[in-house]
């Protein structure tokens, strides 16, 4: 049962919300306001928020009561494999390493990946995000050729079939040798990201020390980016490797090229192990060339440190603590969705948002966590009008049952109201019989 009705009205009041601080634009008398949570009513008219604040005018719109549940923004899922998700039934990890879902990846792609079957399985992702409640979302596509001419073009039409629902972005992955052993593939692929109004980015994390071949792909991309006006969002020392260090090296790169574009790095998981003085070093060139870390809790947790017949050790993610206290935009998002890189996931941020508070410990914190539901993803992807409850703008709201954090970390919310311009959806996921 959802856990409240929304009344069949072009207008309506919504009482009784408990809108966290964080995650809404306030006039000035709540802005000012030290606690979590604003006890406010939210008035929706005709698909808009017509009001968030203290009640207004009772009037005779119909009322919704929210019973002190929290309301939230539709959610923003900052990176994402929607090109590879939902592979796991034909193409599983066979033994749940980094290892294995780069070959089970690889070959699944040079045998599966007509068009149609990206646009099939990215439909169902998109499906199962829209269910959970997310707006606007970015995702990865690998792009090593041919793959780039088919799944560019797939993503773009995904863009415009989804524009109401879900505001897509995408960016190009590939393993940054490509840069220097093919340098006509990579031109080819600028162009073609160029074209999509897509944002550049690539691996540098395969466990290897960065070298002079890093170098030169860097200062390929960085300059490709800044010709074509492109942001740039990396995939960065995704291991446990002492040499994996290409951190350091992006924001060594972004501060010499006085790049203007935002620039994102994923994963930096290696980070948490280096050295107290090394990770402070990294931590303040990260901080002074602007970068924004992304965590990706859930599929770190499952492929860090596994090794058969040993328990892992570690949690796999990056210092997202220490980073944010040293300036750092720090965000998180789904990652892979049922596919060899990670066997599960819904890309439901509720889902992340409890995960990343139990393996990051982001409770028992007075830092404005919320935000990584929406607002933060939304600043780094330049669309800040999303990921946050403001008045003027789309009634796209989530709508719980928890009145906490706690209440809302401890159960899946599956009985959450979903309203895109005021209107509940179907908050039912596909059926995963549909893809056979
Ligand atoms: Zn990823």
């Amino acid at each position: 049962m959802p856990i409240v009705t929304i009344p069949d009205a072009p207008a309506y009041r919504i009482v009784n919300a408990r809108v966290p601080r964080d995650l809404a634009w306030w006039s000035d008398e709540f802005a000012a306001s030290s606690r979590e949570f604003v006890h406010c009513e939210i008035v929706v008219d005709r698909g808009r928020i017509a009001h968030l604040g203290y009640p207004a005018e009772p009037g005779d719109l119909p009322v919704v009561d929210g019973r002190d549940g929290i309301a939230l923004p539709r959610f923003v899922d900052m990176h994402t494999h929607i090109d590879k998700g939902h592979i796991a039934g034909r193409a599983p990890n066979p033994d749940g390493t980094f290892a294995g879902a780069i070959a089970t990846v690889r070959q699944d792609r040079e045998a599966n990946w007509s068009a149609a079957d990206v646009r099939r399985r990215m439909d169902f992702a998109l499906r199962c995000a829209f269910a959970h409640g997310t707006g606007t979302l970015r995702t990865h596509i690998d792009s090593v050729a041919p793959q780039a001419e088919i799944s560019w073009p797939v993503f773009a039409e995904m863009r415009e079939a989804w524009r109401d629902r879900i505001a897509l972005q995408a960016v190009a992955l590939f393993p940054y040798d490509m840069v220097v052993d093919d340098p006509a593939q990579f031109d080819a692929l600028v162009t073609l990201v160029a074209r999509h109004g897509g944002v550049l980015g690539g691996l540098t994390h395969k466990g290897e020390a960065p070298d002079a071949k890093l170098d030169v792909a860097l200062e390929r991309m960085f300059a490709a980016a800044s010709a074509h006006g492109l942001d740039l969002d990396f995939h960065v020392d995704e291991s446990a490797s002492p040499d994996a260090r290409s951190l350091e090296v992006i924001a060594e790169a972004v501060v010499r090229h006085r790049f203007t574009g935002r620039v994102v790095a994923g994963h930096c998981c290696s980070l948490a192990l280096a050295s107290d003085a090394d990770r402070v070093r990294t931590i303040a060139r990260v901080a002074e060339a602007g970068i924004a870390v992304v965590s990706l809790p859930m599929c770190n947790l499952y492929l860090q440190d596994r090794e058969a017949g040993r328990t892992p050790r570690w949690r796999g993610v990056a210092p997202l603590h220490e980073l944010d206290a040293a300036g750092v935009t720090v965000a998180v998002a789904s990652d892979n969705t049922r596919d060899p890189f990670y066997a599960y996931g819904d890309l439901d941020m509720i889902e992340v948002f409890r995960e990343a508070t139990r393996i990051l410990h982001l409770d028992h914190s007075a830092r404005p966590w919320t935000r990584l539901l929406g607002a933060t993803a939304a600043e780094i992807m330049r669309v800040p009008e999303r990921g946050l409850i403001r008045e003027g703008a789309p009634a796209d709201l989530v709508l719980t049952g928890a009145r906490t954090l706690p209440e809302l970390v401890t159960r899946p919310q599956s009985d959450r109201v979903v309203l895109v311009a005021g209107r509940p959806i179907d908050t039912a996921p596909p059926d995963y019989r549909e893809l056979g």
